[in-house]
C-alpha cells in the first residue's frame, strides 16, 4: 500500500510526507515543482515531477506504486491572485483535480483525501463555523475548490471511492524538528510577514484594518499548526482504510487570534519591538473566521498537540532563520 501524495514539495505536503514517512507509510510524490522545492521532499519518499491534469501520468504512478489512497495538496491557493486569474484557478484547482479523480476511478483507488479551505464559507454568520453552514465563497479560489467538493461527493456517490474533504483554517509553523517549513517567497500570510519582519527581512509590515468589529479591532483567525493539520489527514487517512464514510471536516482549533494578538506575539517571541502600519482593511476579508472543529475530533479521532500561538509562531521563526541560511 502507497500513499500518492499530489503537491508533496510544496509547504503542507511536504510535511505530510514526513508524517507518513514517520509512521512507516509508502509514499510517492507528484508535483511540477511550480512552488515546491525539490529538497523540501523527505527522501524516504518517491518523487516523480509531473502535472497531476495528466491523467494517464497519474494513472501510470498509481499502477507502478500499488497506489491505495491519494492525499491530494497540489493547488494554487492565493486569493487575490484568483481574483486576476479566475481561469488559471478553474484550471488547476477544479479542471486537473478533476483528471487526479478519474484516475483513481479508472485505477480502483479507493481512498480520496482533499485539501479544501475556509473560503468555501464566505463570510460565515454563524461562529464558530461547523461543516453544515452554508459555502459562499467569496472569491475564485474558494469557488475552484468548493466545486472540486462537489466533483468528488458526486464521483464517490458513483464510484467505489470514498472521500474525506479537509478545510484548512489558517494554517501556519513548520516542523517542529526543523525539516520542512513554508518557503513560498513572498508568501503574504500574517505570521510568515510578521516573522520576516522581526527578521529585518521586510523593511515594514501593513495590519489591514482596525476597525472591524472584533475586540480590538483588528480580525480574528485561527491558525493551525502545518503539523496538527497533517495529523488530521493521517487521522482521515486511517479513518477511510477502515472503512469509514465519506466526510468534511474542518480543520482548525476553535479558538481564533486578532491581528495585533499574533503581531503582540511575534513581538515576544522573537524579542524585536518592529513596527507596523495602520493600512486600510484587504478588500474580501471577513472580520472573523473560527472552526467548530469537532466532526474531526469526534469521527477522526484528531488530536491536535500544538494548539498554542507561541509554539507555532516560534516554529515559524525557526524556520525563516533557517531558510535565510539556505536550506536543502
Ligand atoms: N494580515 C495583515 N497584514 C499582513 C498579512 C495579513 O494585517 O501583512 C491580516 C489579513 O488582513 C487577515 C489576517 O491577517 O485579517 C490573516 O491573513 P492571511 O493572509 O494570513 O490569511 P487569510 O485569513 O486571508 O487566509
Amino acid at each position: 500500500m502507497t500513499v500518492l501524495v499530489t503537491g508533496g514539495a510544496g509547504y503542507i505536503g511536504s510535511h505530510m510526507v514526513l508524517e507518513l514517512a514517520d509512521a512507516g507509510e509508502k509514499i510517492v510524490v507528484l508535483d511540477n515543482l511550480s512552488t515546491g522545492f525539490v529538497w523540501a521532499v523527505d527522501p524516504r519518499a518517491t518523487l516523480v515531477v509531473g502535472d497531476m491534469g495528466n491523467q494517464a501520468l497519474v494513472e501510470t504512478v498509481i499502477r507502478q506504486h500499488g497506489v491505495d489512497a491519494i492525499i491530494h495538496f497540489a493547488a494554487k491557493i492565493v486569493v487575490p491572485d484568483s481574483v486576476a486569474d479566475p481561469l488559471g484557478y478553474y484550471l488547476a484547482n477544479t479542471v486537473k483535480t478533476r483528471a487526479v479523480m478519474a484516475a483513481a476511478v479508472a485505477t480502483g483507488v479507493k481512498h480520496f483525501i482533499f485539501s479544501s479551505t475556509a473560503a468555501v464559507y464566505g463570510t460565515p454568520k454563524v461562529m464558530p463555523v461547523a461543516e453544515d453552514a452554508p459555502t459562499q465563497p467569496e472569491s475564485p479560489y474558494g469557488t475552484s475548490k468548493l466545486i472540486t467538493e462537489w466533483m468528488l461527493r458526486d464521483a464517490s456517490a458513483a464510484h467505489d471511492l470514498r472521500h474525506v474533504v479537509l478545510r484548512y483554517f489558517n494554517v501556519a509553523g513548520a516542523d517542529p524538528q526543523g525539516r520542512t517549513g513554508q518557503s513560498t517567497p513572498n508568501a503574504t500570510h500574517l505570521i510568515k510577514v510578521a516573522v520576516q519582519t522581526a527578521l529585518g527581512l521586510r523593511a515594514k509590515m501593513d495590519v489591514f484594518g482596525t476597525d472591524y468589529p472584533t475586540p480590538d479591532g483588528t480580525c480574528v483567525r485561527d491558525y493551525i499548526h502545518v503539523t496538527d493539520l497533517v495529523g488530521a489527514h493521517l487521522a482521515a487517512l486511517k479513518h477511510l482504510r477502515a472503512g469509514g464514510a465519506s466526510m468534511v471536516a474542518n480543520c482548525g482549533y476553535g479558538h481564533g487570534y486578532s491581528v495585533k494578538e499574533v503581531i503582540d506575539t511575534v513581538r515576544e517571541v522573537t524579542r524585536v519591538p518592529f513596527k507596523v502600519d495602520y493600512a486600510p482593511r484587504r478588500p474580501g476579508d471577513a472580520a472573523a473566521v473560527v472552526a467548530d472543529p469537532t466532526r474531526a475530533k469526534t469521527i477522526l479521532g484528531w488530536k491536535p498537540a500544538h494548539e498554542d500561538l507561541n509554539e507555532i509562531v516560534q516554529a515559524a521563526y525557526a524556520w525563516e532563520r533557517r531558510l535565510a541560511n539556505g536550506p536543502g
